[in-house]
């Protein structure tokens, strides 16, 4: 594993003063030892075995290594080992015994010290020599004991990354540091692609760049999650060589147009942030660039993100409240069958809407991926599912007419254990049949989740419920999954529709995609139609459905009440 040594070596040749504890009851041997090891460590000194005990109550944890003289005024050397081996967070720190006593020196190695150094001191190379092996020894032997290498690529984990920046940080209070978030767009699809092994030789070669970034900059590089990469380094004036640095080994085997890496920096210069939220920035920047095509080489954290953070942190504030005062609130847009000559009301898609004591109206497209990531996004469309089966019981009451409602499920839902009882309880309350609610799911949870979303689907479509591929087109489904998936129906995503004209591309990829749905026997919607003349071509092209402001914008249930009265007239 030559990569591992590589790495702490970087470590500690450049980017980590340790401190050593020197006990010694004679002045002069500290002195001595001062000055030898001084510039290279910084150096606490205790003058008796009790002095040395107080610091390592209070300081123990900054301490790589204890030089340690056994003939002291007071206790003995003897019984600070003791007392260190049966000191769990002490017993790793290597000791290396202090004596002129031949005798005490095999004593001492059976009580625990690493190692040990003959009064009169020896030449100071030697002396420093031992004293970087030790440390060097004990670090391995931690590392190794702790698993804090990642066995693939070599870096080091998470945890480890942690604790030696924690560790960086101490002892270098004033260095301005940054910390670099690194990672592939869509890394299962080279995986999907390539095959694993090759996803592996991918993984490795980022790993060589990130090496190579971290010994330049004098810092640590770490892998804390599948093609997650951390990289913690001396503040930076820029950072244009650094990414090369960082991409050329995997640009070597790729194609730079084949593989999209995202870098995400937060500098902090000043040292305001704790660690955790320097990466959890970086983390932000890094995220942020998935929604700009072509890739910048990086992004920086900067005050949109910081705001943009704060904005989210104090809408999510008094979450409790929102669903106690009603603040979300459903609206239904209709979906129209066009396969006849006149179009027909055939369901409607239930879409949330926040209106926000403070911030007013709040679009989905922003909230729903927040709820997402804080797990909120269940409470939510558990809500508006339920408010929607009632709705439907109420429409078929008021108008003696069933309109399906297709709702929204979020992929995280998809993981939710009790997804399907929950569904089948609301159908059931409502004495409603479960085709009387559409799921709509988006395409790209199934490409990212295929195994459990499959199972899930199964099973939902088994109890009667109609499934719905939302926004496809957006994600990758090849033509082989998609016979195998259980689907009733396609979205189309919005995208296609804003641009198609006569004969252009966007309208022969609709017309690809109403295709598909021919060849898999399920009816193609198309939504965000907003003009006479995408009716025309959707219709001409033999789509299905039809849900957009052409027809109606997503309206309060009691409007939409008046869309089925004047249907019905
Ligand atoms: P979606 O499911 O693809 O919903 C369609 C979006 O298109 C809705 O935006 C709708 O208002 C909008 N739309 C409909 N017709 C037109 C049109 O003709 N032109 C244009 N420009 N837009 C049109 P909305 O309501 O802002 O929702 C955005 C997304 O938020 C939804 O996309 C869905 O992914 C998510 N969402 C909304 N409500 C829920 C919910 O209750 N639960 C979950 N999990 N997600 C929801
Ligand atoms: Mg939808
Ligand atoms: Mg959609």
């Amino acid at each position: 594993m030559k990569s591992r040594i590589l790495d702490i070596e970087a470590k500690h040749e450049h980017d980590f003063r340790r401190t050593i504890l020197v006990v010694d009851d004679e002045p002069v041997n500290l002195r001595i030892m001062g000055k030898i090891l001084d510039g290279e460590y910084d150096i606490i000194y205790s003058e008796s075995g009790e002095e040395a005990l107080e610091e390592i109550k209070n300081h123990g944890e900054f301490l790589s290594l204890i030089l340690l003289d056994l003939y002291m005024k007071g206790i003995h050397g003897y019984e600070v080992l003791e007392h260190l081996q049966k000191d769990e967070k002490m017993k790793n720190v290597p000791v290396i015994v202090l004596t002129s006593d031949k005798a005490a020196e095999v004593e001492s190695l059976e009580r625990g010290a690493v190692d040990f150094l003959s009064k009169p001191f020896d030449r100071p190379q030697v002396i420093k020599a031992r004293i970087k092996r030790a440390i060097e020894l004990s670090i391995d032997r931690h590392i190794i004991k702790n698993t804090g290498v990642d066995s693939l690529t070599g870096l080091l984990t998470k945890q480890f990354l942690f604790q030696y920046a924690g560790e960086y940080d101490r002892f270098h209070p004033n260095q301005g540091v940054d910390a670099i978030v690194v990672n592939f767009t869509k890394f299962h699809l080279i995986n999907e692609l390539y095959g694993r092994n090759y996803g592996d030789k991918i993984l490795c070669a980022m790993a060589d760049g990130l090496r190579k970034a971290a010994r330049d900059c004098g810092g640590v590089a770490s892998r804390v999650d599948a093609d997650m990469f951390y990289l913690y380094i001396e503040h930076q004036e820029e950072y244009d060589d650094l990414v090369k640095d960082i991409k050329a080994p995997v640009e070597m085997i790729m194609k730079p147009s084949d593989v999209r890496i995202r870098i995400g920096i937060y500098q902090d210069i000043y040292r305001t942030a704790t660690l955790y939220q320097r990466f959890d920035r970086a983390v932000v920047a890094c995220n942020s660039q998935s929604k700009f095509v072509p890739v910048a080489p990086y992004t920086m954290y900067d005050n949109t993100m910081h705001e943009q953070e704060l904005y989210e942190a104090r809408l999510l504030e008094n979450i409790d409240a929102a669903f106690k005062e009603y603040q979300f609130r459903l609206v239904f847009q209709p979906k129209y069958d066009i396969t006849e000559d006149k179009p027909r009301l055939c369901s409607a898609e239930v879409l949330v809407r926040w209106q926000h004591p403070k911030f007013g109206n709040v679009r989905p497209d922003f909230f729903i991926p927040l709820f997402e990531e804080n797990g909120l996004i269940k409470e939510l469309d558990r809500y508006v599912w339920t408010e929607a089966a009632r709705q439907i019981r109420r429409w078929k009451d008021m108008y003696n007419i069933t309109i399906p409602v297709s709702v929204n499920v979020s992929r995280v839902d998809i993981f939710d254990p009790d997804l399907i009882d929950f569904l089948q309880g609301i159908v059931d309350a409502n004495d409603l049949e479960p085709q009387d609610i559409h799921l709509e799911i988006t395409e790209t949870a199934y490409t990212d989740s295929s195994s459990q979303i499959l199972n899930v689907a199964r099973m939902l479509q088994e109890k009667g419920f109609k499934l719905e591929m939302d926004d496809f087109g957006k994600g990758y489904s090849s033509l082989n999954m998609l016979t195998s998936l259980p689907i009733d129906a396609l979205k189309l995503d919005m995208a296609f529709i804003n641009d198609i004209a006569e004969g252009n591309r966007e309208m022969k990829m609709v017309e690809f995609i109403i295709s598909i749905g021919k060849f898999l026997g399920v009816p193609v919607v198309a939504e965000g139609v907003e003009n006479e003349e995408q009716y025309r071509l959707l219709k001409k092209a033999g789509c299905d459905i039809i849900q957009g402001y052409y027809f109606s914008k997503p309206v309060l249930a009691s409007d939409f009440g008046l869309i089925i009265e004047k249907e019905n007239l």
